[in-house]
């Protein structure tokens, strides 16, 4: 696989695509993109059979590690892809590190090992035990082992030490990488520690980039532990370390970032250049049972940027989710129905919910490619921006009812504070 930029500018906003992929000739993905966040691997709530009814278009699969160590020891048996294994065969997939819709657990640090911290406990991953894992999965795409395990409040020795660790983890992992036959044609992203200290992300960059020739792409790490707070991180706390970061890195490599970035984030973070995020943002919203419903199209209108099925207002309301929406749930299914089967606990409703999250937030990269294109993005940002902040100002005033506060405090839940 290998990404090449398609807009004239080089740096950003810019289109891409990925293309050249082993045994899938004809298959081409745009950038910018949402990897499909996968746990165990599956999308949460959707099994791969109903992810075909919501689209049709090639899709990369983010595989998290942590929700796959259990399958360690079987893939060293199974001779296909992860794709094949999990049943998928039409997806290409991405193996990460951690689950970004979860809150990783900080600290346990041990010399050249990091902590995955999976359902059965603390599991402790050198590059050698990485790298067969890498191997087995035989993934389209990967991170490099990485210690992202730095955020905003981060003091100087951690940051110092999560760049030493990182330079040397993906320099291990490297060195086993060029000597692999299995991973000949698999694109490599390599993460840039350094948390919000740009004297250490240049450090980190610099030791790197000496062997930018059998790197691929890059990812933007360490800027948070994963988890629903992600979403509240305000840009311009993030802004100057990103734009620093991608100012670095060579402008034909494609530039990551993970984490359940709000839409209004993330159209920033395209205009500084990020080509790659992922769906975990769906995940957390759906958690809370709240649906997506923000606008795209000036002329469409709408009534708030997302909405909780689980408010009683909704019980008698027989509209769908968004009427613009082309969606199965929408197709199908009303606002009532749904606040019926949360009510009840009925598994079916976090599927129609998550199946309208993520048919929405594809459409909304879908958009922003084509706005991209027609030059208009920073008109969609303006857009969004004043659906968002709205939705932002009644939650600090106050004006949420008590149903849809219990929602946040529900998805809040797995934080640790
Ligand atoms: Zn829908």
């Amino acid at each position: 696989m290998k990404f090449f930029i398609r807009t004239p500018q080089q740096r950003a906003p810019r289109l891409g695509v990925l293309k050249d992929i082993d045994n899938r000739p004809n298959v081409e993905i745009e950038t910018p993109l949402a990897l499909l966040h996968t746990q165990g691997g599956h999308i949460p709530h959707v099994t791969h059979e109903v992810f075909k009814l919501v689209s049709k278009d090639p899709q990369i699969l983010q595989i998290p590690l942590v929700s796959m160590h259990c399958f360690r020891e079987t893939m060293t048996y199974y001779d296909g892809t992860i794709s094949e294994f999990i049943g998928s065969t039409n997806s290409l997939s991405c193996l990460t590190l951690h689950d970004p819709s979860n809150l990783t657990k900080q600290g346990h640090h041990i010399r050249n090992k990091v902590p995955i911290w999976t359902k059965q406990g603390k599991v402790l991953y050198d590059p050698e035990m990485y790298m067969d894992i890498v191997e087995s999965f035989k993934p389209d795409m990967y991170c490099l082992l990485s210690d992202g395990d730095t955020n905003m409040t981060s003091a100087q020795k951690r940051i110092s030490k999560a760049v030493e660790n990182t330079i040397s983890l993906s320099r291990q992992c490297l060195e086993r990488h060029k000597k692999s036959v299995q991973l000949k044609n698999t694109f490599v992203i390599c993460p840039i520690a350094g948390g919000y200290c740009l004297n250490a992300r240049e450090k980190c960059l610099k030791a790197l980039l000496a062997d930018q020739d059998e790197l691929n792409g890059f990812l933007v790490d360490g800027l948070h532990n994963n988890g629903p707070e992600v979403e509240f991180l305000p840009f311009e706390e993030v802004r100057g370390v990103v734009e620093f970061t991608i100012k670095n890195i060579p402008p034909d490599k494609l530039c990551s970032m993970q984490g359940c970035w709000n839409p209004l984030n993330v159209l920033k973070l395209v205009q500084l250049g990020v080509d790659m995020f992922d769906t975990s943002y769906c995940r957390i919203l759906t958690e809370r049972s709240a649906a997506l419903t923000f606008s795209m199209e000036e002329e469409e209108g709408s009534e708030s940027y997302e909405i909780n099925l689980r408010q009683s207002k909704y019980a008698y309301d027989f509209t769908s989710i968004m009427s613009s929406c082309q969606c199965l749930a929408c197709a199908k299914y009303s606002r009532g129905y749904i606040h019926h089967l949360l009510t009840v606990q009925e598994l079916l409703a976090p599927v129609l919910i998550m199946i309208h999250n993520i048919h929405h937030y594809l459409k909304f990269f879908k958009k922003i490619r084509e706005c991209i294109e027609n030059d208009t993005l920073s008109e969609l940002e303006h857009l969004i921006s004043d659906q968002y902040k709205s939705h932002q100002e009644k939650i600090l005033s106050g004006k949420v009812d008590e149903e849809e506060l219990q929602g946040f405090l529900n998805n809040m839940g797995d934080i640790e504070f």
